[in-house]
C-alpha cells in the first residue's frame, strides 16, 4: 500500500532508496526532486492525511486538527510569543498565506560572506528552482475580482503614502479569495503540497507514512539508514504500531525548523550547533477602523505587501485579513462594550507587519521530546518593532481609516490620526505586545565553518554520511522575506547534489 496511515499494532518495515521526514515546504520540494529522477521515496510525516472539503472553518479547528500541539508551542523569554507551524501532511503550506518571494541577491551574498556557503553558481541554481516552482505551483499575481475591500484599501493608503507597495503574488490557481488560507483552502485554490508534490511522489510509486512522527535516525556507524518511530492517533494522541523506514541512499530530514534539530540531537548529534541560530520574524497587527464597512474576511487573505523598509528597518508590511474569532481576541474589554467592539468587527482592517528580527534564540528538545524555543528581543529589534507598527498605523490613516486600534497593554485601546506619537513612545518591553512568529529560521544551519553550523551548503550533516536537512532550519541568518520559495527551492537544490553524489 503506497500511504499507511495510523496503526494501532502490528508493527510496519518498509524500505526504499530515500526516506523524507516531513511533507511541508522543503520535505514535499525534496521527494519530488527524488522521486522524478526513478529513485524509489518514502516520505514519513508526523500529522495526518487531510482531506480539502474536510479542513476546519474556524480558528479554533485549524488549531485543533492542523497545527503542531494545538498551536502551543510559544518562545520562553522575556515575551512568551506563539511559534505557529503545522502538523499534517502538507505541513505549513496547508496553513500559510501562500506569498511567493524570490530569494533576493543579497541574501546570497550574505551566505557567502558570512557563512561561506554558495559561491559562483549557487544563486543561479536557486532561481532556476524558483522558475520550475512558479510554473508547477501556478504563481500569479492576485486577481482584481479576489482582492477585497481590505486590500483594496491597502492599495489606496500605500498610492497616497507613497510606500511603493505591491499586488502579492501567490501559488494559488484562480482564487476565489475566500479569507480561508489560513484555516486551509477548502475549494483547493491555495497550491500546499499535499495538492501536488505529495501526490505526484505517490503516484510515482513513492509511500507515504503518516501520523507517523520519526523519533530517531538509524545509523550504522556514521552512515544515516533509515528512521524509526511509534505512529500517534491523530485525534486521541494515544501511540500504536511502531514503524521503521529504512534508506538505501539516504536520509532527507524537513521536520521544521523546531523538530529537525530536536530529531537530530535525540538520535546522538549532540553537537553545540545542533539548535543553534533560531531566528523569527516576528509579526504583529494593527486594526484601522472604516467609516464603511471592510469585511475583511472577503477577499484573499493576502493581497498587498511593501518591502520599501526591508533594508533600513528590517519590515516588511501586508495586509492580513482574519477570522472573526481570532479578530475578537485582539478586542478589549467586558460587557456592553466590547460587544460593541465585536459588533464592529465589520469595519475593522488588520494589516501587519513582520521583522527582520536580529535576536537569535535556540531550539532544544523538552518534556516528552516536544521543542522548548527560547528567544528574547533586545532594544534595537524592540524599538524597530514598534516603528513597524507606526508604519502600519500610519497606512492606515493615508488610506482614510478614522481610527487605529493599536492592541499594546496599557496604552489606549483606539488612537486618531494626530496621536501615532503614542506608538512611536510606547513600551519597549516585548510582554505588552501581541506578536506571533510564523515565519521561521535556523537550528540545522549550513556553513563552511564545522563548529559553527550543522550542514554544508548541500544540507549534508557534517561528520555523518547519507543524511540531509532539506528545510527552513537550514538558513543560517534571517532573510526578510517571506520564505517557502527559498525553502521550497534550497531543498531541490539539496536532493537533486544528492542524486549528483550516487
Ligand atoms: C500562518 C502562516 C502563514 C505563512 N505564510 C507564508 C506565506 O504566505 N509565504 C511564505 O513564503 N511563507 C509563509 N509562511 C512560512 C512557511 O509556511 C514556512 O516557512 C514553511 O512552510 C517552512 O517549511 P519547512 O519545510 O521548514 O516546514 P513545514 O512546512 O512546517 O513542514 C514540516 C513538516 O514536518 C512534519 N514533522 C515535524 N516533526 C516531524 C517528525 N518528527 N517526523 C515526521 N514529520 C515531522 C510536520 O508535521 C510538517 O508537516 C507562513 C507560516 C505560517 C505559520
Ligand atoms: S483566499 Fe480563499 S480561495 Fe484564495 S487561496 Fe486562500 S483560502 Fe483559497
Amino acid at each position: 500500500m503506497s500511504h499507511v496511515a495510523y496503526q494501532e499494532r502490528g508493527d510496519v518495515a518498509v524500505e526504499a532508496d530515500y526516506v523524507v521526514v516531513g511533507t511541508g515546504a522543503g520535505g514535499a520540494a525534496a521527494a519530488v526532486v527524488l522521486a522524478r529522477s526513478g529513485a524509489s521515496v518514502i516520505m514519513v510525516e508526523a500529522g495526518p492525511w487531510r482531506e480539502p472539503h474536510d479542513y476546519a472553518h474556524s480558528t479554533y479547528g485549524a488549531m485543533r486538527d492542523m497545527m503542531d500541539d494545538w498551536g502551543s508551542t510559544f518562545t520562553m523569554g522575556r515575551a512568551l510569543w506563539p511559534v505557529v507551524q503545522a502538523r499534517l501532511v502538507g505541513g505549513t503550506t496547508v496553513i500559510n498565506s501562500a506569498i511567493c518571494v524570490r530569494t533576493p541577491l543579497d541574501i546570497f551574498e550574505e551566505w557567502q560572506r558570512d557563512h561561506g556557503v554558495g559561491g559562483p553558481g549557487f544563486a543561479e541554481r536557486i532561481w532556476r528552482f524558483q522558475d520550475q516552482l512558479e510554473d508547477e505551483l501556478c504563481v500569479a499575481e492576485t486577481a482584481p475580482e479576489s482582492m477585497g475591500r481590505s486590500n483594496q484599501l491597502a492599495l489606496k493608503g500605500d498610492a497616497a503614502a507613497g510606500f511603493d507597495g505591491h499586488v502579492i503574488k501567490r501559488y494559488a490557481k484562480g482564487c476565489l479569495g475566500s479569507g480561508q488560507c489560513l484555516q486551509g483552502c477548502r475549494s483547493m485554490r491555495k497550491q500546499s503540497t499535499n495538492l501536488n508534490y505529495v501526490p505526484e511522489v505517490l503516484r510515482r510509486g513513492g509511500q507515504l507514512l503518516s501520523c507517523a512522527p520519526a523519533d530517531r535516525i538509524v545509523f550504522e556507524g556514521t552512515r544515516a539508514v533509515g528512521v524509526s518511530g511509534r505512529f500517534i492517533h491523530p485525534q486521541t494522541r494515544s501511540k500504536g504500531a511502531r514503524f521503521t523506514a529504512r534508506a538505501r541512499k539516504g536520509v532527507f530530514i524537513a521536520a521544521s525548523v523546531t523538530h529537525s534539530p530536536v530529531l537530530l540531537r535525540r538520535s546522538g548529534l549532540t553537537h553545540a550547533a545542533v539548535g543553534a541560530g533560531f531566528r523569527a520574524h516576528p509579526g504583529t497587527g494593527v486594526f484601522g477602523v472604516y467609516d464603511e464597512p471592510v469585511d475583511q474576511n472577503f477577499g484573499v487573505t493576502q493581497g498587498w505587501a511593501s518591502t520599501r523598509f526591508r533594508e533600513d528597518g528590517g519590515l516588511k508590511l501586508e495586509t492580513l485579513s482574519i477570522p472573526m474569532e481570532m479578530a475578537i481576541s485582539r478586542l478589549a474589554g467586558g460587557g456592553r462594550a466590547f460587544m460593541e467592539r465585536i459588533v464592529g468587527y465589520r469595519h475593522l482592517a488588520m494589516w501587519v507587519h513582520a521583522l527582520r528580527a536580529r535576536s537569535v534564540g535556540s531550539v532544544r528538545a523538552g518534556f516528552g521530546g516536544k521543542p522548548i524555543v527560547r528567544y528574547s528581543f533586545d532594544e534595537y529589534d524592540m524599538a524597530r518593532f514598534r516603528a513597524g507598527m507606526v508604519r502600519v498605523a500610519e497606512l492606515h490613516f493615508a488610506a482614510g481609516a478614522t481610527a487605529v486600534l493599536p492592541g499594546i497593554q496599557g496604552l489606549p485601546y483606539s488612537l486618531g490620526p494626530g496621536e501615532l506619537d503614542v506608538i512611536a513612545n510606547g513600551p519597549l518591553d516585548p510582554r505588552r505586545y501581541v506578536a506571533i512568529l510564523s515565519h521561521l529560521f535556523g537550528g540545522c544551519m549550513m556553513g563552511a565553518d564545522v563548529t559553527r553550523s550543522v550542514c554544508d551548503a548541500r544540507g549534508r550533516v557534517h561528520g555523518r554520511q547519507g543524511l540531509y536537512v532539506a528545510d527552513a532550519s537550514l538558513m543560517p541568518n534571517n532573510i526578510g522575506i517571506n520564505p517557502q520559495h527559498t525553502i521550497m527551492a534550497l531543498a531541490m537544490l539539496v536532493a537533486e547534489d544528492a542524486l549528483a553524489e550516487r
